[in-house]
């Protein structure tokens, strides 16, 4: 797509649709979930700063990035410095060790959401110290490869408690909030509840009933803007939606 195009997104009308398809699934959820109104993670990668300003502006508070360069130069462009003084940046992506740093020093962090290790937890826990401005802890979820699918990151669903318990017993830093997942893409739900979204749901019920968590307090990550309805249908708490709010992107290259 070209810049003259992109440019031409109507951010606010995106936003607002999303808004509204969310709350309509909200509607038509089991009442035996946790009633936790879901959180819309507006997804910016590869669209520039003014995209986020307009979604800012229409009133949207939470942007998910993939790459620690992007959400790190965002973060501190000036723009972005002015105009959303109370933007809340999750990371989506897969993180590599020597990139840490420089995603804890972002303006803005407001949750990893890719934790998919002890190790990766554990620097991130000792590495918070040195960034955070005061006592709070960096919020984290852990990311469950739910699909199997060998490109996917993430552990594997059975790991899930051990992760989790690493994180509550040995990082004291950190505040574990929840599970997430990529997924299967293009799942046809004409088939059924899509079995990633049951997965990740079975594994908090897991992680709750082992560790003694309430599960009001562990959030689930799943859905983009092809299936976030019927994942909010199936219990997510946060969805991350991109192409729906600022246009689509170029294809990847193969
Ligand atoms: C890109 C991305 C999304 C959003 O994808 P859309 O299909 O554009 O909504 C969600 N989650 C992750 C981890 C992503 O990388």
């Amino acid at each position: 797509m070209s810049q003259e195009v992109e440019q031409e997104i109507d951010v606010m009308h995106g936003l607002r649709t999303v808004l509204a398809q969310i709350e309509s699934a909200v509607s038509r959820r089991s009442k035996d979930l946790p009633q936790i109104y879901p959180r819309l993670v507006a997804v910016s990668k590869i669209k520039p700063a003014s995209l986020i300003v307009q979604a800012y502006e229409a009133g949207q508070r939470h942007f998910g990035e993939n790459y620690v360069n992007e959400l790190a130069d965002k973060a501190i462009d000036p723009l972005i410095l002015e105009k959303c003084k109370e933007i809340k940046w999750h990371f989506i992506g897969h993180l590599q060790t020597n990139k840490i740093n420089k995603l804890l020093s972002s303006p803005g962090l407001f949750m990893v959401e890719t934790v998919d290790s002890e190790k990766l937890a554990d620097n991130l826990n000792k590495q918070w110290q040195k960034h955070r401005k005061d006592e709070a802890k960096l919020k984290v979820m852990v990311q469950i490869n739910t699909s199997g699918e060998e490109a996917k990151n993430g552990i594997e669903p059975l790991e899930t408690c051990t992760l989790v318990e690493h994180v509550l017993k040995n990082c004291p830093h950190l505040e574990f909030v929840g599970l997430m997942t990529i997924g299967q893409y293009d799942y046809d739900v004409s088939k059924g509840p899509n079995p990633d979204f049951i997965t990740l749901a079975k594994c908090r019920q897991e992680v709750c009933d082992k560790l003694n968590l309430d599960i009001n307090n562990v959030e689930l990550s799943m859905g983009m803007s092809s299936d976030f309805e019927h994942a909010i249908e199936l219990g997510a708490t946060t969805v991350r939606v991109g192409s729906n709010i600022f246009g689509a992107r170029p294809p990847k290259k193969a």
